[in-house]
C-alpha cells in the first residue's frame, strides 16, 4: 500500500497528525496531491463550510475561538482554516497567533490550521479548496475559514464558503469601509462585535442604512446580530451567531441555493485550475510573439491563434469563412 494510502487512512480515521501530513501536501501542492484528492472525493459533501471575514482588528479569532467553543459544547467536530486566499505566501508566521486557541489544542474533534502555500500553481486560492475536502472527508461537520488578510481576502472568502459571517466593530471595519470594500454584497449574516463598546449601536445604524440601499437574494435578508465574542461562548451573541447560521444553513438547502453554490465553485475551481495550467503552458511561446507584437511586426490576433490550439483555430477559421460569406 502506498505511503499516502496509509496517511489518509489514518487521517480519516481521526488521527490529527496524519491530516497535518495531508494538509501539508495539499499546500505543497505535491504530485500526489491529485490522486488523494480522487481518492478521498466520495466521502465530501457532508461539512458546512463558514466562511468569517472583516477588517484587521474587529475581532475574527477571537470570535472563531468562541464559535469553536460553543460548537464543541454542542457535540460537533468542527475545523478552523486561516487564509488568505489572495496571497501567495501566508502560514507560518501566522501560527503564533493560533496560540489564542490553545484550550482546544487537545481536543481530537476540533482541528486548527493556518494556511500556507509554498509556491505552487494557483497559490493559496487553488490549495485552500483541497484542504476543505481533506478536513470534509475527515469528518468535520463544520469548517470555518477565517480571513486573515486585508482587502481582497474578505471578497475572496465568498467563493470557498456556504454561508459568510461579515464582521464589524465600532472603530474599525465600520459599515463605509465595509462598502467600500465590497464585503457588504457577500455577507450572509452580520455580526457587529464589541458590542460592550458604547459605539456598537451606531456601527448597527449605520449598517442597516447602507443595507437599505442594497437589494438581497430573494428568500434571505442578511439579519444584523451584535456580540461581545471577547466573552466567549457563553455570550448571547454567540449563541444567536449559531442559531442564525443554522437557519441560513436550513434556508441553503431547502431552497437549492446550496447545490447553486456549490456549482458555482466547482466552475470557479475548474476555470482557475485550467487558467494557470494553460498560462504556465504557453508562457514561454507568449514571450516569443510578445517582441513581434511590440515591433509591429505581428497583429495580436494572429499572436494569440498561435497560442490556441490547432484544432480550435481550424475552427475559428471556419467561422470567420461562415461570416464573410455573410
Ligand atoms: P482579528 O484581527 O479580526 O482576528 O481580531 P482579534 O480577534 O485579534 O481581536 C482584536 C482585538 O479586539 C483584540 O485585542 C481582542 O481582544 C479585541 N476584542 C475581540 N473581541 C472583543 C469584544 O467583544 N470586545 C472588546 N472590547 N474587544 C474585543
Amino acid at each position: 500500500m502506498p505511503d499516502h494510502k496509509h496517511a489518509l487512512d489514518q487521517a480519516l480515521a481521526g488521527d490529527t497528525r496524519a491530516l497535518a501530513r495531508m494538509l501539508s501536501l495539499v499546500e505543497d501542492g505535491s504530485p500526489r496531491m491529485r490522486e488523494v484528492i480522487r481518492e478521498l472525493l466520495p466521502r465530501t459533501g457532508q461539512a458546512r463550510i463558514i466562511g468569517l471575514t472583516g477588517a484587521p482588528g474587529v475581532g475574527k479569532s477571537t470570535m472563531t475561538g468562541a464559535l469553536v467553543a460553543a460548537f464543541r459544547a454542542a457535540g460537533r467536530r468542527v475545523a478552523v482554516l486561516a487564509v488568505d486566499p489572495t496571497s501567495p505566501f501566508t502560514g507560518g508566521a501566522l501560527l503564533g497567533d493560533r496560540i489564542r486557541m490553545q484550550e482546544h489544542a487537545t481536543d481530537e474533534a476540533v482541528f486548527i490550521r493556518s494556511m500556507a502555500s509554498r509556491g505552487h500553481l494557483g497559490g493559496l486560492a487553488a490549495a485552500t479548496p483541497q484542504a476543505i475536502r481533506v478536513l470534509d472527508a475527515a469528518g468535520f461537520e463544520l469548517i470555518i475559514i477565517e480571513t486573515v488578510g486585508v482587502g481582497q481576502a474578505e471578497v475572496a472568502i465568498a467563493s470557498l464558503a456556504d454561508s459568510v459571517v461579515v464582521l464589524l466593530a465600532p472603530g474599525m471595519g465600520d459599515a463605509v469601509q465595509a462598502a467600500k470594500a465590497g464585503i457588504l454584497e457577500v455577507a450572509d449574516i452580520f455580526v457587529v462585535n464589541k458590542a460592550d463598546k458604547p459605539d456598537a449601536q451606531q456601527v448597527v445604524r449605520d449598517l442597516r442604512n447602507m443595507l437599505a440601499l442594497g437589494t438581497f437574494e430573494q428568500g434571505w435578508k442578511p439579519p444584523i446580530i451584535t456580540a461581545t465574542a471577547a466573552q466567549g461562548p457563553k455570550d448571547e451573541g454567540i449563541a444567536e451567531l449559531v442559531t442564525r447560521l443554522d437557519a441560513h444553513w436550513t434556508w441553503l438547502t431547502e431552497s437549492g441555493e446550496l447545490e447553486r453554490r456549490r456549482r458555482a465553485r466547482a466552475r470557479e475551481e475548474i476555470t482557475a485550475l485550467a487558467f494557470a495550467a494553460l498560462r504556465e503552458r504557453v508562457a514561454k511561446k507568449v514571450d516569443e510573439l510578445a517582441a513581434g507584437v511590440a515591433d509591429g511586426k505581428l497583429d495580436p490576433f494572429q499572436a494569440a491563434d498561435e497560442i490556441l490550439d490547432p484544432q480550435d483555430r481550424q475552427q475559428d477559421e471556419q467561422k470567420d469563412l461562415r461570416y464573410t460569406r455573410g
